[in-house]
């Protein structure tokens, strides 16, 4: 037995598993050439960053696009960061975005596939196991200095004017002798497993990044810790461990990991791994002060995943400004293929912007509006109450009491070649459909400039006078023409802006009145509907009740 052997076992004399055994155990993955295998490997702080969604989709879609293999791993062995139901939190707000997976973890308590555990904290195990071979081969000590020791290295190294870190003459523990280290375990002194690093400076490693392009970094020279004192992995082993383990092929990460690639790279090496491919997504950028900055947890609200829940924005809309986001040429290929499903989108890894897509959320409510608006009534019902169920209990219940009723309110306007575009989100339905519901509603009327509440009043009078329930859309607007000679106006748009002088304004003027008497509204779809929707009695009611206000106002 050499040497590094015996320090094994001492160290390790419990890990009987071999590293072979790892590999007899999650065997390769059965795919066809060129599939991908990603993951998305979230930590459970229960927060979910819209960048973190957006590196998840990215993840998804490149191996979907593959016939890859995608899955979900928590990397929970930071417990300092953990919070409770961190992991369901996150699974929610992927879930609702479409990110799922077969493979993974599925729920907090449940996961499923070959290549698990997928949890990390479930994995001390298997990184027993490496950390054994490592030590075993010579590439790993055990490391016995304290906090206080380290922080006082590092002022030393700093008034020295040298790098930091625990390198070369800078490792005191990497030389510590068998009998040293014994002495030490015997002492019970806490100890942290490092890296024995190979590295040279002067040499350089160099990869290709599929979005970033080719990247050239010194090799690595730091004996950076692999298990901490409480053998729990750092970030660095458990990557290498579990993305070879669970045969990643390509590492889709945010950009902040790429300053690790080097120690990445030269832990597969020391493993006997293969590396992987990585693809570091740039962070989410958001304009400010004719500047650019990172979207901030801290600052920006529209930062968080919970942020667009909330708010309702349904989940094809924020995919579809996600691949906005993600591929330049995504909405030129959405001009050319309105009503495609958006599995068809051919995304491009490589065609990601290096540098930091901005975040526009007037974009997204543009995006949304054209979602929604080529979603059918049924859909929009649909979601509108799965979203008000957990959001607008008042809402919901409206809505639930007669499914009928408020699936012909959002039939309005609805399927034809050109849809009104006119919901970004479902926190705005309640106002939206405030008119059809007593409940909802308060008259608060604002005429346009050029009518006054005595001529509103007269227009409101007569046209009660003829107005009459059922009968089509021609008959009704027929009926508001008969009515405007009479009342001063012309019937006829066009004669109007011929000879203002004539009339007192023109058929629009007299609809307005009785839309804004009717709905309290400038603006809505089509009044026609919206009458016939709400019966006579309610739109008598209205009218007078106009009538009454505007009189009393005179
Ligand atoms: N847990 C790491 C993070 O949250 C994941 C990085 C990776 O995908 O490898 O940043």
């Amino acid at each position: 037995m050499t040497e590094n052997e015996k320090l094994a076992e001492l160290l390790f004399g419990d890990v009987k598993a071999s590293a072979q055994d790892m590999e007899d155990r999650y065997p390769q993955r059965d795919l066809p050439a060129g599939a991908k295998v990603t993951r998305f490997a979230p930590s459970p702080t229960g927060f979910l960053h819209i960048g973190g969604l957006f590196a998840a989709m990215t993840a998804k879609l490149a191996s979907d696009k593959s016939g890859g293999a995608f899955y979900i791993r928590i990397e929970d062995t930071d417990k300092k960061r953990e919070i409770k139901d961190g992991v369901s939190e996150l699974l929610k707000g992927l879930g609702s975005f479409g990110i799922t997976s077969s493979e993974g973890v599925i729920s907090y308590d449940c996961e499923k596939g070959i290549y698990g555990p997928y949890q990390q904290s479930k994995r001390r195990d298997i990184y027993q196991v490496f950390a054994k071979q490592l030590v075993s081969s010579g590439l790993a000590y055990p490391c016995f200095c304290t906090p206080d020791e380290l922080s006082n290295l590092r002022a030393e190294q700093e008034s020295a004017g040298v790098n930091k870190g625990y390198y070369g003459q800078y490792a005191k523990c990497r030389e510590l002798s068998l009998q040293q280290i014994e002495k030490n375990l015997k002492a019970e002194k806490p100890y942290t497993l490092r890296l024995r690093s190979l590295g040279d400076e002067s040499k350089k490693i160099v990869f290709e990044d599929l979005i970033k392009g080719r990247i050239e970094m010194p090799e690595n020279i730091q004996d950076i810790v692999l298990l901490k004192a409480d053998g729990i992995p750092t970030y660095h082993f458990a990557h290498v461990v579990d993305d070879h383990l669970m045969r990643s092929t390509l590492i889709v990460r945010g950009d902040e990991w790429i300053s690790s690639v080097p120690v990445h790279i030269q832990l597969f090496g020391c493993c006997g791994f293969k590396v992987p491919k990585y693809a570091h997504i740039a962070p989410i950028m958001k304009e400010e002060n004719g500047g650019k900055r990172k979207l901030s947890k801290r600052k920006d609200p529209e930062a968080s995943v919970s942020y667009y829940l909330e708010k309702g924005y349904p989940k094809e809309s924020v995919t579809e400004y996600l691949l906005t986001l993600a591929n330049s040429n995504f909405e030129q290929w959405r001009t050319a293929n309105l009503n495609e499903d958006i599995d068809k989108f051919p995304f491009n890894l490589k065609k990601m912007s290096a540098s930091g897509a901005l975040f526009d959320l007037n974009k997204l409510e543009d995006v949304s509006k054209n979602v929604i608006s080529k979603f059918s009534a049924d859909e929009v019902l649909f979601k509108v109450l799965s979203w008000a169920r957990e959001n607008d209990g008042e809402l919901f219940s409206l809505l639930d009491e007669n499914k009928d009723y408020a699936k012909s309110i959002f039939s309005i306007d609805r399927g034809g070649k050109k849809p009104r575009k006119d919901i970004a989100k479902w926190n705005e339905v309640k106002r939206y459909l405030e008119y059809f519901y007593d409940e909802l509603y308060n008259e608060s009327y604002e005429l346009p400039e050029n009518i006054g509440k005595n001529e509103a009043a007269r227009i409101i009078k007569k046209y009660l006078e003829v107005y009459s329930h059922g009968g089509g859309k021609e008959e009704w607007f027929d009926k508001i023409k008969d009515i405007c000679l009479p009342l001063g106006y012309t019937p006829n748009i066009k004669e109007y802006k011929e000879s203002p002088h004539l009339f007192k304004g023109h058929v629009g003027d007299v609809s307005s009145v009785i839309r804004i008497a009717v709905t309290s509204r400038k603006n809505t779809p089509d009044l026609h509907a919206i009458m016939t929707l709400l019966g006579e009695d309610k739109v008598t009611g209205r009218l007078k009740k106009a009538i009454d206000y505007f009189k009393e106002e005179i």
